[in-house]
């Protein structure tokens, strides 16, 4: 497999747009001395691909219920990080791990009272 991959225009635009901000706001509480980096990270270098099976009330619009349960499924739980809906700039791997124990703790009482 051959990939070619480099940023457009558009997000090229977006960096600069960010990097003037970023130094608009840094000199507007004080600081000295900014530094603006020339280019963007690679793309794929800071990614956080997720949403694939997402989470949501209305099973017409989402795989899965507030408790990462199949809504189809119910002994179905998915906990990577397909359930997020959305991704932001944090790293997302300790809400995963905090979404799985909350799953977890659901599944189980779930099996206790015979649910699933
Ligand atoms: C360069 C980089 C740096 C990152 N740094 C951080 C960080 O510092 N902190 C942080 O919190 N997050 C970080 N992330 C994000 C984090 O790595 C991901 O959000 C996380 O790994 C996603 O976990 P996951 O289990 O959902 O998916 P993945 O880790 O992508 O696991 C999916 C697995 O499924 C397998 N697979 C795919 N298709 C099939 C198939 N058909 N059959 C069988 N297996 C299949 C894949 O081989 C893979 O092993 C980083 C991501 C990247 C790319």
């Amino acid at each position: 497999m051959k990939i070619t991959c480099k940023w457009q225009d558009n997000e090229w635009a977006l960096f600069k747009d960010a990097q003037a901000t970023a130094a608009e706001m840094l000199e507007a509480a004080g600081a000295k001395e900014v530094t603006l980096r020339n280019a963007p990270s690679a793309p794929g270098e800071c990614i956080h691909e997720m949403g694939s099976a997402r989470m949501g009330n209305d099973p017409k619009t989402s795989a899965l219920n507030r408790w990462n349960q199949a809504h189809d499924i119910k002994n179905l739980f998915i906990t990577d990080g397909s359930f997020m809906v959305s991704s932001a700039c944090q790293n997302p791997s300790l809400t995963y791990m905090a979404m799985t124990a909350r799953a977890c703790d659901y599944a189980v009482n779930q099996m206790k009272r015979g649910e699933i």
